[in-house]
């Protein structure tokens, strides 16, 4: 596996590939690797003949007050698993590599980006697409590999992308999940024990509200109130819990048949987000 710092390797890197005509897939991630990413490399390398994978603990994403700083970096574990799984190249910049120091461009998906997580977390989602753009550009890949896990930003880099006519194909890979049920991920090393055994409520809130959906005509309110309650009373607080369209991720109507569950919810400091898709017939 090749690792740089560089963007000019990267784009060496790639103009020889493209030469040879071979197929490039891309996977951003912030490090702390687990099964959840290694998921997306996987389904990365099916599609094309060399991936490259990022690890970049984006600044621009961070609100004052979030963990910026304290978010897990685990730099040699995360380059020995992608090496173990046979990664072409990991690009590994330090922040001056990517920002300009004067930088005045940010990419922002207007109205998507203010909904859900985007009320909770003032520019996350501006320094999400800004980076994943610019990170698009840097490598020139074929494909974009996201997952499903952050379903808010992926509809939102999928606007991006059309917006911005950007020549990349965008595959989404579904979510990885412990035995529990918890979705995987960096953040979940936040947890203590006693949060540890709670937090798969979260997702169990979603099979409940997924179930109420399919099986009762109850309001689609009266279901995320239930789920919210049953949530607050294990400990929760709750961000949003929402039964979304799953195309723009407005709030469902009864006519409507391709769905998402949206929740995000705080167990003591620790935040988790997580979703669920279902078909109505
Ligand atoms: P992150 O390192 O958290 O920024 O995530 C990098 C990429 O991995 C994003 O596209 C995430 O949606 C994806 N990802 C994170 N956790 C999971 C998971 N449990 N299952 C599938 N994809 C995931």
């Amino acid at each position: 596996m090749k690792t740089t710092k560089s963007i000019q390797i990267v784009r060496a890197t790639v103009a020889q590939w493209k030469s040879q005509r071979l197929t490039i897939a891309f996977v951003p991630t912030m490090g702390n690797l687990h099964q959840g990413h290694l998921a997306l490399v996987k389904a990365a390398q099916k599609k094309a003949d060399k991936v490259i994978v990022s690890i970049f603990v984006n600044p621009s994403q961070f609100s004052a007050g979030e963990d910026f700083s304290t978010y897990p970096r685990t730099e040699q574990a995360d380059i020995e698993a992608l090496a173990t799984h046979h990664v072409d190249m990991l690009f590994l910049p330090p922040v001056d590599e990517i920002y300009h120091s004067q930088a005045k461009t940010h990419v922002i998906v207007s109205e998507l980006s203010d909904l859900h997580c985007g009320a909770h977390r003032q520019g996350h989602f501006s320094g999400v697409s800004t980076i994943v753009c610019k990170l698009i550009n840097m490598t020139q890949a074929h494909y974009l590999f996201l997952g499903e896990k952050d379903f808010q930003q992926l509809a939102i880099i999928r606007l991006m992308i059309r917006d911005l006519n950007l020549p990349i194909q965008l595959k989404s890979v579904p979510i990885v999940r412990e035995n529990d049920g918890l979705a995987m991920s960096s953040r979940n090393g936040y947890l203590t024990s006693e949060q540890r055994q709670i937090a798969p409520k979260l997702y169990q809130a979603l099979c409940n509200a997924k179930k109420a959906l399919q099986q009762s005509t109850a309001p689609f309110k009266t279901i995320e109130q239930q789920q919210k309650d049953y949530l607050t009373q294990n400990g929760f607080n709750i961000d949003y819990f929402s039964i979304c369209r799953a195309d723009n991720l407005l709030p469902a109507t009864s006519q409507d048949t391709e769905l998402v569950i949206l929740a995000a919810a705080s167990l003591g400091k620790p935040r988790l987000i997580d979703n669920l898709c279902l078909t109505l017939r």
